[in-house]
Order: structure tokens, then C-alpha cells, then sequence
């Protein structure tokens, strides 16, 4: 017993120490077909903009990215896979390649004289970005510059980002990672090529926890709570905090889905009033509120496959499936800068009354 349970937390102690190499096997396979493909073809361009929810595995893609494009290994097969043993690869991975650069609020942070990670990347990151920009490559045939956190960009340090890709350097790639690319200039988004990383299906998360020894208990809630990215299932396995604040989500969104009508809308009040300041948390709630929608629907749907007869006792899919349309409705409308109070208040009179039960 003590040896079942010793097993899987040495691998995964291992997976958070050691980077992992090449393109990610739990990353939205689609885009990382994107990319591949560009750098196949020899046709990379000069800005991109990977875009999904944090831990989808932005940051592992530019990664796998850099390393293709810098790998020096003349006998690999495909150059858009990296070799993952050469030099340039070992360093890339160190975060230690001298044509691989990373810009975030941890690097900002680094070299600012100030404590503190902050909560916004500055003009002056953007200028340290430019310089290191007009560089030559030293070793690889271009520059990689990374921009995490790019969502977060000022808008004085997003005016002096689009000079550069208005007029980028001629082997200088550009990769910004955001969470919500809304966030980000319409001039600044329409000179990168977008490359949306979608969540990916729930047991894909749980094989790549599998895969990596995190013990089957766990893998279930934790695949449950990832809202399909694997980036952030597997911080999670090692950072309680990170699955406790989304445990908390949940049961936050199964109180007020199962509150009385008076209760939903007062709540709902609270949270749009909240919205400026706490948005991250309140769009958390929102989609733990639809999971657990989505969940009722199924159960709902499964319980009329079985017994047809239950018809009319219980609440039927329909309810629920109303109830998910107008809850991404509210998160889109939060999005479109629509007043937060009349958006939540719009999405809680359209769900279907429930009952409190164990969660
Ligand atoms: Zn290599």
C-alpha cells in the first residue's frame, strides 16, 4: 500500500522538476497542427497569437514552437518536431537559448527594482522587448520572443508593441500568449495570425494524468474541475491551493444555482457589482455554474432514456439546456462590456428551479 501510494507521487514529483520536451501530447491537437505545419512548409510568420483559458498549454506550444524552429539535428525526419537532445534543444528547454527569449510578469518582476509580481506587463518590458528584437540571431536563423501574460499589456505598452509588428524585424518571431485576447488592441490582435488552443475532452485530461502517475482517486475530480486543460490539471495535482479555489468555485455555483429566485437575483446583483474588480473569480463561478448545468442536463437526458414514463416528474433537458444558452450568453455579454448587473440578471431568470443536494 504504501509503495502503491509512494509510486505516483515520485513520477510526478519528477514530470514538475523536468520540463517536459517536444509539442505536449495534452495540448488541443488541432493547433498544434497549425503550427507544425507553418514551420514544415518553411512559411513562419512574423507574430502569432496564441489565444485559451489559462493551463490550456500556451506556453508549452510556444515552447515546443521555439525548440523546432532552433533544434540543430540535421538527421531528424520531421522538422517541426524537435529532437529534444541536441544543444540548442537542451537549451531552449533551460530556458537558456540565446535566440529564445521570454517576456511575463515573472521576467518583469525579476528585473524590476520593486517587490512583487505586479498585475500589468509595462512600456518598458515592451522596450526591452524591442531591443532585444532588433538583435541578430546568434545561433538559430531567427529570434523567438515570447510574450506571456500578454493580455495584460498596458495599453501605452500595447501601442508600442504594434510599432513592431507594424514593422516587424525581418527573422524576428513574435509569439503572445493570452488568456483573453479581447483584452488586446484590434490592431495589435489583426497583425498576429490567432491560433485558438481549445480545451480538450475531459478523459484526454484524465489520460494525461494517468500517463504521468497521478493516482487514479484523485485524476477524477481533478479531470472533472480542469475544464479541459491538462496544463492546468497538472499544476493542480501539485498545488492544492489551485484545486481547492476551484472546489470552492463549484460549490459556490451549486448554492446559487439551488437558491430561491429573490436569493439567485441578489446574488447575481453581488457579483455584477463585483465584476470590475473580481473578474477572474466571477467568471470562474460562471463556468462552474454551467458545468454543473451541463451535468444535470445529461443526468436528465439519461434518466429519460431509462424510464420515458418519469416524463413530466422530473425536470426535463430542455430546462437545462435553456438555462447553458443563457448563461454563455451572460459570460459573452460580460465580455461585450454589457452592464454586469443586467447580464447576470438576464442569465439567473432563465434557470429552471432546483432542489439543494449533496455535491
Ligand atoms: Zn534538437
Amino acid at each position: 500500500m504504501g509503495v502503491a501510494k509512494r509510486a505516483p507521487k515520485s513520477a510526478n514529483s519528477e514530470t514538475a522538476a523536468v520540463p517536459e520536451t517536444g509539442w505536449p501530447d495534452w495540448v488541443d491537437p488541432a493547433a498544434a497542427s497549425r503550427l507544425q505545419e507553418v514551420i514544415r512548409d518553411g512559411r513562419i510568420g512574423h507574430a502569432y497569437l496564441l489565444s485559451g483559458p489559462k493551463g490550456v498549454g500556451k506556453a508549452a506550444m510556444a515552447r515546443a514552437f521555439a525548440q523546432s524552429i532552433c533544434c540543430t539535428n540535421m538527421e531528424r525526419p520531421d522538422r517541426s518536431v524537435p529532437c529534444d537532445s541536441c544543444r540548442a534543444c537542451r537549451n531552449v528547454l533551460r530556458g537558456a537559448h540565446p535566440d529564445v527569449e521570454t517576456f511575463s510578469l515573472d521576467t518583469q518582476a525579476m528585473l524590476a527594482d520593486k517587490p512583487g509580481r505586479g498585475s500589468s506587463l509595462t512600456i518598458d518590458t515592451v522596450r526591452r522587448l524591442r531591443s532585444s528584437g532588433a538583435m541578430f540571431p546568434l545561433e538559430s536563423d531567427r529570434r523567438i520572443l515570447i510574450v506571456d501574460d500578454a493580455e495584460t499589456l498596458l495599453q501605452p505598452a500595447q501601442q508600442a508593441l504594434l510599432k513592431t509588428l507594424e514593422e516587424p524585424p525581418k527573422s524576428v518571431t513574435l509569439m503572445l500568449l493570452a488568456d483573453e485576447p479581447e483584452a488586446l488592441l484590434e490592431t495589435v490582435r489583426s497583425r498576429c495570425r490567432e491560433v485558438r488552443l481549445r480545451p480538450i475532452p475531459q478523459a484526454a485530461v484524465a489520460q494525461a494524468l494517468l500517463r504521468r502517475g497521478v493516482a487514479g482517486t484523485l485524476t477524477t475530480e481533478v479531470a472533472t474541475l480542469s475544464r479541459g486543460c491538462a496544463g492546468w490539471a497538472l499544476a493542480a495535482d501539485s498545488d492544492k491551493k489551485l484545486l481547492q479555489a476551484r472546489r470552492d468555485e463549484r460549490a459556490s455555483a451549486a448554492r446559487w444555482l439551488t437558491s430561491p429566485p429573490y436569493e439567485r437575483l441578489v446574488t447575481a446583483f453581488t457579483l455584477g457589482d463585483q465584476f470590475g474588480k473580481r473578474r477572474s473569480e466571477v467568471v470562474g463561478v460562471l463556468q462552474a455554474v454551467i458545468e454543473l448545468l451541463r451535468e444535470e442536463m445529461i443526468a436528465a437526458a439519461r434518466a429519460m432514456e431509462q424510464e420515458p414514463e418519469s416524463a413530466g416528474r422530473s425536470m426535463p433537458a430542455q430546462s437545462f439546456s435553456r438555462a447553458i444558452i443563457s448563461s454563455l450568453q451572460c459570460l459573452s455579454d460580460l465580455d461585450t462590456n454589457v452592464r454586469p448587473r443586467l447580464a447576470l440578471e438576464a442569465m439567473v431568470v432563465a434557470w429552471p428551479n432546483l432542489e439543494p443536494k449533496d455535491r
